[in-house]
């Protein structure tokens, strides 16, 4: 939980927003705030992961500072959210790389790919790290298929069960059972809102990022990395039913399935995180709150080197720069699924728990208004 001094000082300006209500009209975080009368941990940890950081109830706030009731509520919640992240992940050592997101994406992609490259060297040699490999089972030829398949499986089941053991845990905080959270309806309409980024739109005229003015550049850029994110997942899917199911080994032509996807996937996030990140560099640090924000950089960087990487690698994959690329490339990606249940990528599930909670509660709300 987060610290009692923060909890207290969240408590505090729920307060006042519920008696103010002027962006009542927002987002799901005030309707569902005008549900509550007082505000329980859980309650703030749920209103805070229901928060896009549109920062409209900031721009639009009157007693914003440096008004002495100092309202800032994107600021306040991301420090919530970041709690969270820390505080239902585990083991509590490597929960620790929340609070240095970016130190700890740099470090572990510089050792992966120095260790993968190390490793190639003395085992496989020189002559297989600088040469150029044209035939089937090009990548095989440099690092062997076990040792490029058994780690990424391990690291993606360890992600996704520290990942689903904290929503678990953050659901039952929020005072949820563990059936309400497979509500399937409720679980429809969170996809339909996460998917749309619906809260992202503001009102229509988009959210106000990264200053005071209305845009929907970043919900279009955040498109763009998450949908170019699943074409990839598509890709390196429909790779291993190709290697697996039909015998037909990487590397694969240029007009096939797997590649198509996985280029045009990895365009759309190389545009996307540089765009997020840009947009971050130009945002105004008064709703941003330290910890995401080192958070925000380090998960977008490394999805934009592992775009990078992975575009270079296709584009010279016929040349002796593979080899060192493939190494550089599996250190990123390393780094990104290490780092994955630690930083920004958890807000994927709480979020979407969150989503799912708000649901059920509009949900209960018609209900009673019928
Ligand atoms: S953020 Fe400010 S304007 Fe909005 S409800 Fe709270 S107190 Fe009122
Ligand atoms: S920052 Fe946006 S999403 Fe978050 S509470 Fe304010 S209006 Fe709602």
């Amino acid at each position: 939980m987060p610290s009692p001094e923060l909890l207290e000082e969240a408590e505090r300006q729920m307060v006042v927003c519920n008696a103010c209500r002027y962006c009542e009209g927002f987002c799901a975080v005030f309707p569902a705030m005008e549900r509550r009368r007082s505000f329980s941990g859980g309650d703030l940890t749920y209103l805070a992961n229901l928060c896009f950081d549109c920062r409209a109830c900031f721009y639009a706030c009157q007693y914003a500072p440096p008004h002495e009731f100092a309202i800032n509520v994107p600021k306040l919640f991301a420090e919530l959210r970041a709690d969270t992240y820390r505080d239902y992940s585990w083991p509590r050592l490597l929960s620790s790389l929340y609070r240095r997101g970016g130190l700890a994406a740099g470090l572990i992609s510089a050792l992966g790919a120095a260790a993968v490259l190390f490793l190639v060297f003395l085992v496989r040699g020189p002559e297989v790290l600088f040469s150029a490999h044209v035939r089937e089972g090009a990548f095989y030829r440099v690092v062997p298929y076990l040792a490029m398949v058994l780690p990424a499986l391990a690291m993606t089941l360890y992600g996704l069960a520290v990942l689903l053991m904290g929503t678990i845990r953050f659901w039952r905080d929020t005072h949820g059972s563990l059936g309400e959270l497979f509500d399937p309806r409720a679980f429809l309409r969170a996809t339909e809102d996460a998917f749309s980024l619906r809260y992202l739109a503001g009102g229509g005229a988009g959210c106000n990022y990264p200053d005071a003015a209305f845009s929907h550049a970043r919900r279009w850029l955040h498109h763009l990395v998450f949908y170019g994110f699943l074409l990839d997942l598509a890709s390196t899917t429909v790779a291993a039913i190709y290697d697996h199911f039909l015998g037909w080994t990487a590397p694969y032509p240029l007009l096939s399935w797997p590649v198509a996807l996985g280029t045009i996937g990895g365009v759309m996030l190389l545009i996307g995180t540089g765009g997020l990140l840009y947009l971050k560099w130009r945002s105004d640090e008064e709703p941003a709150e330290g910890r995401m924000a080192a958070m925000d950089v380090a998960f977008l960087a490394l999805l934009l080197l592992t775009s990078l990487t992975g575009l270079l690698l296709l584009a010279l994959r016929d040349t002796p720069a593979m080899g060192t690329l493939l190494g550089i490339h599996l250190g990123v990606v390393a780094a990104l699924f290490i780092t994955l249940p630690y930083g920004k990528f958890a807000h994927l599930f709480y979020r979407y728990a969150a989503l799912i909670r708000n649901a059920i509660e509009e949900r209960a709300d018609a209900a009673t208004a019928d």
